[in-house]
């Protein structure tokens, strides 16, 4: 599975706000968009033109495609299924990637960033209804129960990122952790306002719609 491994804070740059790719470092004075929040390149601070729609459209689905660590392929097939389900298109496909495996597990505080959770998912950490399950890009369901049973090393290294995550932000009310187990429970399906940043998914649909 190809994955993005160039530069993250430039993405970050470019999308013009935090996306929190890089674990703990990203609530630092380490963070390079704190201290140059212009976009990349030489002429990155000196480009001022109004961005066209189009320029818009292309960067909210970058911007969202980037932050779950999805290339354009996958990204795309979300929005397929996410088109082919019934309701809001827009909706579904913000509540397809938020319940992405690797997601829950980032968003339970197990993991610092998603690619960590990735990380523990490829390696047979995770379990879902007591089968393990070692695709990132599983899509959980209502009343799931998912486990990490992993080595005391790796509990260890689980604690700690619970520590260090619950600084900066808190578990979202649709998922519920027990921190001692590594367990959590799919309360119910996450909706917009449980995701970390703003997201205007209509301008996604609109770009995949052309
Ligand atoms: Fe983005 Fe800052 Fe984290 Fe780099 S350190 S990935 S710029 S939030």
């Amino acid at each position: 599975m190809g994955r993005y491994v160039e530069a993250k804070c430039r993405l970050c740059r470019r999308a013009g706000m935090k996306l929190f790719l890089k674990g703990n470092r990203c609530a630092t004075e380490k963070c390079s968009f704190a201290k140059r929040p212009t976009p990349p390149g030489v002429h990155g601070a000196r480009r001022n033109a109004k961005p066209t729609y189009y320029a818009l459209q292309l960067r909210e689905k970058q911007k969202v495609k980037r932050m779950y660590g999805m290339l354009e392929r996958q990204f795309k097939r979300f929005f397929v299924i996410a088109n082919r389900t019934k309701g809001a298109t827009g909706r579904t496909l913000i509540q397809l990637l938020e319940r992405r495996l690797d997601n829950v597990i980032f968003r339970s505080l197990f993991a610092v960033s998603r690619n960590q959770a990735r990380q523990f998912v490829n390696h047979g950490l995770v379990f879902v209804d007591g089968k393990r399950v070692n695709i990132p890009s599983y899509i959980v369901k209502e009343s799931q129960a998912i486990e990490v049973k992993a080595t005391e090393k790796q509990k260890q290294i689980i604690k700690e990122n619970i520590e260090a995550s619950i600084k900066e932000r808190s578990v979202p009310t649709w998922l519920k952790v027990e921190k001692d187990s590594l367990g959590v429970n799919v309360i119910r399906l996450p909706e917009k306002e449980d995701l970390i940043i703003s997201v205007d998914e209509q301008l996604i649909v609109e770009l995949y719609s052309k």
